[in-house]
């Protein structure tokens, strides 16, 4: 029977530094088979007791994720018959993705449970760049894409300067800095070209890179440094 201090094993599992799990005990937020353990010299049984750490949010740790959305799931709120990113990966309590993809877009999408990382990633006013591979029922001409940089009205107003690169005759990639409801296709449509498929390949300077769909990754601690 191994006994253990509680703050010990807390820090050794990497849930806190000793001084936090000192904190979070003296505070009342941990738990040992149902009974709220306040010492800091309290011990348990390792294998055998049941510990439970019931903190405030402020003090969850934070997580951010890059999802590959494959097509035809949708980003939250599944119905009947629909498939949500939750449905497909496993994820921490609390993460949800920031924003949202069509259901018939696929692509890049962050997830986190951090709001104010998530708030600050929607927010247009800070123009975060979000780049799209569009491909086209027909091919677009030069002028319809200089329509497409220089703004074009949709939903009553005009969207902002975007940038575009021809990837082929029907293929091209758009970066916009805002996110109305279904921008892309709404622009596409406003300079007469419907989108055949939408893939999200950019945010901010989060790649999909080799991220299969379905798939799903982390941030490393260097990632996350652009984010705060
Ligand atoms: N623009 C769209 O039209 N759809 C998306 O899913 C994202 C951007």
């Amino acid at each position: 029977m191994e006994l253990i201090r509680i703050q010990r094993y807390l820090s050794e599992q990497g849930l806190a530094s000793r001084r936090e799990a000192a904190a979070w005990i003296t505070a009342g937020y941990v738990s040992l088979n149902g009974q709220k353990v306040t010492d800091t010299g309290a011990k348990m049984v390792l294998g055998v007791d049941t510990l439970k750490i019931d903190k405030p949010a402020r003090y969850a740790p934070k997580y951010y994720f890059l999802f590959n959305k494959p097509l035809g799931i949708v980003t939250v709120n599944a119905q009947k018959g629909e498939r949500e990113i939750k449905d497909l990966v496993k994820l921490p309590k609390g993460v949800v993705p920031v924003g949202r993809l069509d259901k018939d877009t696929g692509g890049l999408i962050f997830l986190t449970n951090d709001g104010v990382v998530a708030r600050r990633i929607m927010d247009p006013v800070f123009y975060h760049e979000k780049e799209y591979e569009v491909t086209l029922y027909k091919p677009i001409s030069d002028k319809a894409l200089l329509n497409l940089e220089q703004g074009v009205y949709i939903l009553g107003q005009k969207t902002r300067p975007a940038k575009t690169k021809r990837l082929g005759g029907y293929k091209f990639l758009l970066t916009i800095t805002e996110g109305k409801n279904r921008q892309v296709r709404r622009m596409c449509e406003a300079v007469g070209c419907p989108v055949r498929l939408l893939l999200r390949k950019r945010i901010l300077n989060f790649h999909l890179g080799e991220l299969k769909p379905g798939q799903l990754k982390e941030l490393s601690n260097n990632e996350k440094t652009v984010l705060f």
